[in-house]
């Protein structure tokens, strides 16, 4: 789950990250409002979209008065931002984070991950600030100085300070560096997350190191004990199919493909599409109903699934073991005959209650396609769609 930069600093402000002084609106009064309550001579306008690269799409604007402020407030409330982040359609944008300005001396760039690789947290830190990180990992890898973590000890000072001279942080400001790595560090680990990243971290004319930007993402499946986070999501910047799948606890991505997918259990669902790209078919979605779906369960993955226009046809592939093929097969009827289905259909069942299924959908009238394995159900929905 991806939250707002305004709700990332102020999580990693109470976490004794240093952020520049800055307030959220949702209007250009508000704006205005804030720029009032907030010092210095120059204020920055932020839109807040959950995506990065708003610096270069004209989404970051420098104000240098108030009548600034509400121009910038006024121009970038609305808009559509079309980012290298956001695709071709863009992000309307419903939020501002109005901030201090700072005279920036230096920008560094600072990550934290967790490194599928070696199963452990990775600090990342590089000269090249400010820019796109994957760049400069493409172009000049031997910029992104990495630090593991070894979680029995957690991280250590002297890996901190090491970042800190290979990434050419001025001798005067490791210390406030150290910190900051420091405690970016906890909160990472406290809170889950998958992904904190700062960039650019700034060293200041003022001798300060700051978060100037701040992205965070937390593990989906640890949100069940962060309630504090789960209250910030904003599901306006999510996929709707994937908000609706998530109410219905269904695991749901949404892919650019035409053959819907509807599978029980993560790993046949990764299968499944495998299975479906060998034959040069193109899934349009990961979708795993889990091991004890109900008929519920069923119609709304199958409705979830139709709602995509892109949809040319479906594969439904079960592996009855605690799931029983005769409440998907009912599942399936209540949803077709629910939503109407005009789309060619191929199912494979096998397992538990397999008859009982079979025969529910032969009962139906429906017309479906029967598979005899996964990979007959693959190939003969990737020829019914061409
Ligand atoms: P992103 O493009 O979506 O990653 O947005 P950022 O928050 O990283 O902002 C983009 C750029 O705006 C930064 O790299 C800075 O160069 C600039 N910027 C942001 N805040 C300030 C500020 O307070 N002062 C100055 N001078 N520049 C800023
Ligand atoms: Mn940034």
């Amino acid at each position: 789950m991806n939250v707002h930069e305004y709700q990332a600093k102020e999580l990693l402000r109470s976490y004794g990250v240093p952020v520049p002084n800055g307030i959220a609106a949702f209007t250009v009064e508000e704006a205005v409002e804030a720029a009032e309550r907030l010092s210095g001579p120059i204020k920055v306008v932020k839109a807040q979209i959950h995506a990065g690269g708003r610096g270069k799409a004209g989404g970051v604007k420098l104000a240098k008065s108030l009548e600034e402020v509400k121009e910038y407030a006024t121009e970038l409330l609305g808009k559509t931002l079309v980012t290298h982040q956001t695709g071709p359609e863009g992000k309307v944008v419903q939020r501002l984070l109005v901030e201090e300005g700072c005279a920036i001396d230096k920008e560094y760039y600072l990550g934290i991950v967790l490194d599928r690789v070696t199963s452990r947290v990775v600090i990342m830190g590089s000269s090249e600030g400010g820019m796109d990180i994957e760049e400069v990992a493409e172009a000049t890898p031997e910029k992104i100085i990495k630090e593991v973590v070894d979680p029995a000890v957690g991280l250590q000072a002297f890996q901190a300070r090491k970042l800190a001279f290979a990434m050419g942080v001025p001798a005067k400001l490791v210390n406030k560096f150290v910190f900051m790595v420091t405690k970016l560090y906890t909160f990472f680990v406290d809170k889950d997350c998958s992904i904190a990243e700062i960039n650019p971290l700034v060293t200041t004319k003022d001798g300060d190191v700051l978060a100037l930007d701040a992205k965070l993402n937390f593990d989906s499946n640890a949100l069940y004990r962060h309630k504090d986070i789960v209250a910030l999501r904003d599901e306006t910047e999510e996929d709707p199919r994937e908000v609706e799948a998530s109410k219905s606890d269904l695991n749901y991505i949404a892919l650019d493909g035409n053959i819907g997918c509807l599978v029980n259990g993560a790993g046949l669902a990764m299968a499944t599409m495998d299975i479906i790209k060998h034959y040069s078919g193109d899934p349009a979605n990961f979708l795993d109903v889990g091991g004890g779906a109900t008929k519920e369960k069923v119609t709304e993955a199958f409705k979830l699934i139709l709602s995509d226009e892109n949809v040319k046809g479906i594969f439904v592939n079960i592996f009855g073991g605690i799931m029983k093929c005769d409440v998907i097969a009912e599942g399936i009827v209540a949803a077709t005959k629910e939503v109407g289905l005009e789309l060619p259909l191929v199912v494979r069942l096998e397992g538990t209650n397999v008859d009982a299924g079979k025969q529910i959908l032969k009962d139906s009238g429906l017309a479906i396609t029967a598979a005899t394995s996964m990979a007959d159900g693959a190939e003969k929905i990737a020829a019914l769609v061409k």
